[in-house]
Order: C-alpha cells, then structure tokens, then sequence
C-alpha cells in the first residue's frame, strides 16, 4: 500500500521565482481546507495547474543541530507538482529575513531567531531533501486499516503488517478495535455461507467462488 507520494524523496526548493508555497504533501499540512473548485496556478511557460487543498503547512529546515520546524502559512496543496516549494517573497512578506552568500541561504525569524541554513547545490539551487521514509510510511489505526483492507479480520489485517506483507504502513498503537457500521450490515444482509461444501468445488481457474472473510 502506497501513499499518494510514492518513493522518491521529499525536495524543498526555496525560491523567489514563486508567490505561493506549494506542495505535493498532505500529510504535511497542519490545517487543510479542500478547495472547491480548485485554483489554478500558472507557471513560468504559461502551464495551468490545479491546487486542490490550502492550509498551514509545516516543512523541516535544516540547521546544524538538526531540523527546525518552519510553518507556511496559505500553502497550497496540489498534485501536480512533485516537491515542496517555498516562496521567500511570501516568508518576507511575514517578516521573515533571508540571507544568500558563502554557498547558504540562512533563515531567520521574524524575531531574529536563527531557523536554519539551506545549502546551494550544483545547479544552484537553494534545496533540501529529505529522506523518503517520513512520508512513504503511513500511520493507519486498527479500524483505518480494516476499511482500506476490504473489510477483512482485524487480526488478519494486523497480521499483514507484522508479518512484514504490507509496508509503508505503520498500526497506530493507541488505536482500539471498534464495531463497524459497514461490516454489521453487511453481516445482517448477507446470504448465510454453509459451514460444509454443498456444491462442487470450482474446477477451472477464473470459475466463480464464495468465501466467508
Ligand atoms: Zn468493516
């Protein structure tokens, strides 16, 4: 199971050159309103792309202890887009102060508070990647994972994940085991399934069968 990011790894790309942060990430948005209908952006060769989603987005820059959390504000989520884009001219605009020299951009607050330094790279390109990892794994709780699962035994959804069949996919370990509306009315409308075989078994691969899951 995969989330919608897949497995390359997290970019984010500090840049002039856009007026609105963006990312493929909804995981990373702290708040998230859909946005119906979508906004289009426009790129520089006067491509259109739908934006799906808005809210407070939080991104990680790097410093030299390690990471420092960074909130944008108006971000806009979009699929179109495969990495994060954060505009410096809307972190100026909130009175954060950028510092570009020595091969850095330095971060500061508006407070003056350091945030972090991001390293130019060859194609000089003010951008971090982070590792894949934080967002190809998805926390699901028991009952999450019963629904994306079909519907199938809470311990036999477990045991695909422990077992190591499902990756990508972590068990919240707070999550409780809960009724499901869906599997009650299903079991209240189903045809009773017999115990013993009553008919012929299937003979042919693709002959139709009946199983109780
Ligand atoms: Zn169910």
């Amino acid at each position: 199971m995969s989330s919608e990011e897949g497995d390359t790894p997290c970019v984010e790309l500090f840049d002039l050159g856009t007026t609105r942060h963006i990312s493929l990430y909804k995981a990373d948005f702290t708040t998230y309103s859909p946005l119906m209908p979508p906004v289009f952006l426009n790129t520089a060769n006067q491509q259109r792309f739908p934006a799906v989603g808005t809210g407070k987005l939080a991104i990680h820059v790097p410093n030299r202890r390690g990471e420092t959390e960074l909130i944008l504000n108006d971000a806009l989520h979009t699929l179109s887009v495969g990495y994060i884009l954060v505009s410096l001219g809307a972190l100026d605009e909130e009175g954060y102060y950028a510092h570009i020299g020595g091969s850095y951009l330095e971060l500061d607050s508006p407070c003056g508070e350091h945030i972090g330094c991001v390293a130019r790279t060859h194609k000089r390109l003010y951008k971090v990647s982070h590792d894949e990892s934080a967002h190809a794994v998805e926390m699901l709780t028991v009952m999450e994972l019963h629904c994306r699962l079909g519907h199938i035994a809470i311990s036999s959804a477990c045991k695909l994940i422990e077992s190591g069949t499902i990756t990508k996919v972590n068990l919240d370990p707070s999550s409780k085991e809960a009724t499901c509306d869906a599997c009650i009315f299903t079991c209240a409308t189903r045809q009773p399934v017999p115990k013993v075989r009553i008919s012929p078994p299937a003979q042919n691969f693709g002959d139709e069968i009946h199983t109780d899951v």
